[in-house]
């Protein structure tokens, strides 16, 4: 694993600092894994199953034309997959774009990326996916149950006030 880190780092002294960072993590909720679950079964339960759902979604993330765009305007790209609590699998990916392809203007970044929750009218599958898999919550003194409540309250303050 070390010897790797230093592969990485190795690439990136020679071809600069990574442009794109992207993750993709496991969810338990993907229909192709909770079809395919036995009644009494848990996501835990099939680590076989979960792993075979991810390197699929991996490489259908790859082929993805806006990813596989960028994958050939790069010159190096690095990633790893990593295990989290409960056995979901992580992928990072960084990816080094050519020097044309850099993104040197904000209003080019802006064109790639956002954090502003989708409209339901123009895209209600993204708004969905946005706000079920993305945003914290709900925890409240309605729902007492959720992992990061406390006496009450949040223990990651949540709920915030919308940022515009
Ligand atoms: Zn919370």
């Amino acid at each position: 694993m070390r010897e790797r880190c230093w592969d990485a780092m190795s690439i990136f002294g020679k071809y600069g600092a990574p442009d794109l960072f992207i993750t993709i993590t496991a969810n338990p909720k993907w229909p192709e894994i909770t079809e395919n679950l036995r009644p009494s079964e848990h996501t835990t339960d099939s680590p076989d199953l979960l792993s075979r759902d991810f390197n699929l979604k991996l490489k259908s993330l790859m082929d993805d034309p806006p990813v596989h765009g960028a994958l050939e305007k790069s010159i190096a790209q690095v990633y790893i997959i990593e295990f989290q609590k409960r056995g979901l699998r992580q992928a990072h990916i960084l990816i080094v774009l050519r020097a044309a392809d850099k993104f040197s203007t904000s209003e080019y970044i802006v064109k790639f990326v956002s954090a502003e929750i989708p409209s339901s009218i123009e895209n209600l599958r993204l708004h969905e996916i946005v706000t079920k898999c993305l945003m914290h919550g709900p925890c409240d003194i309605d729902n007492p149950g959720v992992p990061c409540m406390e006496a009450d309250q949040c223990k990651k303050m949540f709920s915030k006030e919308f940022q515009k």
